[in-house]
């Protein structure tokens, strides 16, 4: 009997799909305008700032004078993922997040089997800590809560300094070494905190950059979490993406602009963000995980380029805990490229860094 492949059920999905990429060669799929979509967001508790390229589809405007209404569907959908993100996977504050979960267990020591996705997370995190001798713990839940500089600082609040009494009783629960990995457990012991805020905006990029893979129509874009910073493919006019930086000592201004070519990840942590002033010294919201206080390294800002998202935020707090010379012995180790500001004003760049970065513009 002759099989009619027209009348096929499965079949028909298969030539449709034939048939639509016919079209696309006749009339040029391909050569669709790019329209770039811009926006500016907050989540994660810090301002997200997108610009997609978007080849075809909503706002596009046609030779033809036709054009589609703009949507910018994409960069709303970045928006939902970064939340479910915050949301359900690695706030301390998001009542029912995983990480707020393990939290809330921390009455006796923590069982627990954390998702595939966290415990990948956990991985790559804890690899950092062992690789920095300890500057990046996320830890240290309990010393951050006692400091509580998010809050204060975005409040202008007025800070008492915690006693050396609270600094080494919090110390006394954090501890990245003392957590255990058994198979898929995770266990923790008892009166230990997570904190990932170090890496939250870091690994928002990195599924930022997952989504963005997963859509052919986006030909580039640059989106940033706060100081966590991913590039994509191209910019339709070929140049370079320019990341700025901000100077940390002189509020408005920029200390200068990264050039940068197709995918990378970019992290800057410094002491001018979240702080509080009290009697001329400054406490900042970077922590020094082997003293309890937040961190003296010399440096007022770190930034990092890298190839992952995570691993750039991870290494910009490390880094600043290390300081300069430890710091860039650290990124040099995981092959990223380090710009480093001392309080003094000066710059210490790895060898890559410095064909990447131009002072001033
Ligand atoms: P930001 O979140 O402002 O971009 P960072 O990436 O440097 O800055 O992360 C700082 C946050 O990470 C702090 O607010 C605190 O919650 C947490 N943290 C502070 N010091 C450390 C540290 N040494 N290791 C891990 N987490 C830290
Ligand atoms: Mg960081």
């Amino acid at each position: 009997m002759k099989r009619n492949i027209w009348g096929s059920r499965d079949a028909r999905i298969p030539i449709a799909a034939v048939l639509l990429g016919l079209t696309c060669l006749v009339y040029g799929c391909g050569t669709a305008p790019v329209r770039q979509q811009s926006r500016v967001d907050t989540a994660m508790g810090t301002i997200v700032t997108q610009t997609l390229y978007v080849r075809g589809g909503s706002g596009t405007v046609y030779e033809n004078g036709e054009s589609e209404a703009a949507t910018d569907a994409e960069s709303i959908f970045i928006m939902q993922l970064l939340e479910e993100l915050e949301g359900r996977e690695l706030s301390w504050r998001a009542e029912g997040s995983e990480v707020a979960e393990i939290n809330a267990g921390a009455g006796g020591e923590v069982h627990v089997v954390p998702s595939s996705s966290l415990r990948e997370i956990l991985g790559q995190i804890w690899q950092i800590s062992a690789d920095s001798d300890g500057a990046l713990d996320v830890t240290l839940g309990r010393l951050s809560r006692l400091w509580n500089m998010d809050e204060l600082a975005a409040e202008g609040g007025q800070m008492s300094v915690p006693s050396i009494e609270q600094v080494r009783s919090a110390l006394e629960d954090t501890g990245y070494e003392r957590a255990r990995f058994s198979g898929d457990a995770l266990i923790l012991p008892a009166g230990m905190q997570l904190d990932l805020g170090a890496v939250g905006k870091g690994i928002a990029c990195d599924r930022v950059s997952a989504y963005l893979h997963s859509q052919p129509q986006i030909t580039g874009a640059v989106v940033a979490v706060g100081g966590s910073v991913v590039t994509y493919g191209q910019k339709p006019d070929g140049s370079p993406w320019k990341v700025a930086i901000i100077h940390p000592r002189e509020e408005g201004s920029y200390l200068g602009v990264l050039s940068l070519t197709g995918e990378q990840y970019v992290s800057t942590s410094g002491d001018y963000e979240r702080y509080v002033t009290v009697d001329g010294v400054r406490y900042h919201h970077i922590l020094d995980p082997a003293t309890g206080y937040p961190a003296r390294s010399g440096l007022c800002s770190v930034t990092i380029v890298c190839d992952g998202g995570l691993t750039a935020d991870a290494l910009s707090t490390a880094c600043f805990v290390l300081g300069p010379e430890r710091g860039i012995a650290l990124a040099e180790n995981y092959g990223a490229e380090a710009l480093l500001v001392s309080e003094d004003g000066a710059l210490h760049m790895t060898e890559g860094m410095k064909k990447i970065f131009s002072v001033g513009e």
